[in-house]
This record gives structure tokens, sequence and C-alpha cells, in this order.
């Protein structure tokens, strides 16, 4: 008789957004005629540029001709792609990553829950709180140990290093949810201490593109000596408009070695056993990126969502509540009005300004009190959402 992996039984139930997708269906049913903004969820919403298109287009062409038809992609991915990464995303930032060292994949979301089946089941996980709950639940599901590293306002939402060691170290800048960036000086600091202990830190550079203050690292690869500590996630989604095609990539250094055995090798091999890597079509959509049409129409979907957090950011303030992130970083993190708990201050803001955010504490009990704002809505609701919010606390 069958038994099954007893360690989902310890999940908790990720009831955050079908319960914001209740209450917000139910709010709609009273009031049909309420006009609600959704600043939630971190879904991008302006449509695939121009290169993008264009590249799909060929790649589906080319799909249809005999001469250039393709099966089954490299493990890695094609190096077409691959090699542009490493020198637009690494080398001309100075940092040493080479082609051969990028797993091209299909999300940043699938590689932070999958590359912790390379480390051993009882290695100890230190994820920051609040936190992108995938890291949490992928190593609850393996059964692991996670380990808590409370991030709050006295911290700057900052991790601070934990008494006991852990062996896995999460680390997510610019970060979701609370739009916080870390600077080299910091970063260098993780890496040294991940360098001193044997550890290894997953850092999830999703949000990089958001990153316009100097001296705030694209990569943990422009510290010194992380080659030797750190793996890193990167995504198309939030950058390029990728959610729904898929293409994202993890970087495993040559040389990180821990236990005796090369980590690259272990990736490569699970890697090629589990995947069948993203579709060539997406992979030559993801060249696009680089062009330099590409990179400018990029920058331009990048631009339009900073402004939105921007007009967020300092609207909030202006009506006197505690905000930050926001400006290298498409996430505004805010305190509840009159100390209200999270789900208190969802409801308070659908019923006096018709704005759906997310609730902090979705993302762990450090989130508590706190509450998410996106940029991703268009600049017309982004600005009457804050017009609204400011109506009814300023
Ligand atoms: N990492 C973080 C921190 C995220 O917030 C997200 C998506 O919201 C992802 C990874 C997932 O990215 P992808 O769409 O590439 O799977």
């Amino acid at each position: 008789m069958v038994t099954v992996n007893t360690n989902y039984a310890k999940l908790s139930e990720s009831y955050l957004f079908s319960t914001i997708a209740k209450k917000v269906n139910a709010y709609q049913e009273a009031h049909p005629e309420a006009d609600l903004i959704r600043m939630g969820i971190g879904d991008v919403t302006l449509p695939l540029t121009g290169s993008i298109i264009g590249a799909l287009h060929k790649a589906v062409d080319e799909m249809g001709d005999a001469q250039s038809f393709r099966g089954y992609a490299p493990d890695l991915g094609y190096a077409f792609l691959r090699e542009k990464i490493a020198e637009h995303d690494f080398q001309k930032r100075g940092c040493s990553v080479d082609a051969d060292e990028i797993f091209v994949s299909d999300g940043a979301k699938c590689d932070s829950g999958n590359i912790q089946e390379i480390f051993a089941t009882d290695n100890t996980i230190a994820v920051c709180d609040p936190v992108y709950p995938v890291y949490v639940d992928s190593n609850v599901m393996a059964g692991r140990k996670i380990m808590y590293l409370s991030c709050t306002e006295e911290n700057g939402f900052m991790p601070v290093f934990p008494k006991d060691v852990p062996d896995l170290i999460y680390l997510c800048f610019p970060n979701n949810p609370t739009g916080s960036v870390i600077t080299k000086a910091e970063l260098q600091k993780w890496v040294d201490y991940a360098n001193e202990h044997g550890s290894v830190i997953i850092y999830d550079a999703a949000y990089e593109a958001y990153i316009r203050t100097e001296g705030i690292p694209h990569s943990i690869y422009e510290c010194k000596d992380a080659r030797n500590c750190a793996i890193e996630l990167h995504s198309f989604s939030k950058n390029a408009g990728f959610t729904g095609l898929r293409l994202g990539y993890t970087v495993v250094p040559k040389d990180l070695k821990r236990d005796g055995v090369f980590l690259h090798k272990l990736w490569a091999r699970r890697h090629a056993t589990k995947y069948n890597g993203a579709p060539y079509i997406v992979q030559r959509a993801g060249e696009a990126v680089y062009s330099e049409d590409g990179a400018r129409e990029i920058r331009g979907l990048v631009d339009y969502y900073l402004q939105n957090a921007k007009t967020i950011l300092t609207g909030l303030r202006e009506a006197g509540f505690t905000v930050s992130g926001g400006t290298d970083a498409p996430y505004v993190w805010l305190k509840c009005a009159d100390q209200k708990d999270s789900w208190e201050f969802f409801d308070e803001l659908l019923e006096n300004a018709g704005v759906i955010g997310t609730p902090g504490a979705g993302f762990g009990a450090g989130g508590e009190g706190y509450f998410r704002l996106t940029g991703f809505s268009s600049h017309e609701n982004t600005l009457e959402a804050v017009r609204r919010i400011k109506e009814h606390y300023a």
C-alpha cells in the first residue's frame, strides 16, 4: 500500500491569493458598481515588445521548415542564448560567469523550488521573514528545518546573521515582498560569511532589472569570491514580461564545491534527467531581449513600472503612511494604518478606496502589520489608486 510524503502535511495552507479572490468576489457582488483597482499580484500587465514578438514569429516559421526545424533543446539551453546572457548580464558588469555555467530554464519559480534537491535533507535552511513562499515550501516538502531571519523596520528589512550557522541561505534582492535592496558592501559580508562557514547562498536576482541606483549590485558575482559560495537565479518575467511565455536561468559556477562535489555537476545531472528545457521559440525570444532594440524596449517596460512604484511611494508618504521599497524595485511595502493587522487593512483599503493589495502576513509572520502594493498596474490606475488613498487617509 502506497504511503505519501507526510511533509506536505506540514505546509501551511496557501490561502493568500484564493482568500484575496474570495474577498474581492464577495465585495464585487455586494457592490456591483465598485471600480476596483488591482495592485496586489506580482504579474506584469504590459504586452511583449516588438523585438520579442518579431523573434517569436521568426522562430515559429523556422519550426515549420524542415531545414530549420528544432527538436529537443540542448540540456543547458541553446548556446545562442547562454552566450548572450554571459556577455550582457555578467561579463559587461565585470563578473566572471561563462556561458557553460548558465542553465536555461522556464523560470525562477521552478529553479528556486528545485535547487534544494541537490542538497542533503539534513541541511538547515535560512530564509528572510517576510519571504517569497517558494523557498520555504519547497524545503518543507523535502523535510528540512527552516530558520527565519527576521527583517523588520528596525533593521531596515535586511537579514542579520543568525546565531546558528545555516547550510543554505536564500537571499532575494531587490526583495519580494519588501522592495528592499542590498549594497555591495553588505552583500560581500554574506559572501564572506558563507565562504567562512561552508554555507551556500541561493541568490534570487529576479528583480535585478529594477536597480537604478549606483552601488547596488545586479549580481552576487560582483562580490569577491562569490563564485565559491553562490548560486544565482534569474527570470525574464519581470524585466521582459515573460510571465506567460516562461524563461529564466540559473548560474552554478564550475568551481563551487561542497562536500567534495562540484555543484555544477549535480545540477547538470538533475537538469538533464528531469527537465526538457525551455522551448526553442522562447529561447529565441530571450535572445532578442539582448539585442539593441530589445534592450531599449525592455528598459522602457521597467521604467514604466518603476514610475508607478514611485507614484505609490511618494503618494502614500504624503498620505502619512510609513513606506519603503519602490525605488529599485516594483514593490512598495507599507505599514498598515492605525496598527491594523494585514487582513483588516486589506478589507479597509478595499472598502475605502476600492484598491486591492496583498496582506504582508501572506509572506510570513514577519509580514504581519504590513501590506504590499505593486507598480504593475497602468499609470492611470496607479494615479487613481493613490488619489483615492490620499483622499481617505491624508
Ligand atoms: N523569485 C521571486 C522573488 C519572485 O517574486 C518571483 C515571482 O513573483 C519569481 C522568483 C518567479 O519568477 P518566474 O516568473 O521566472 O518563475
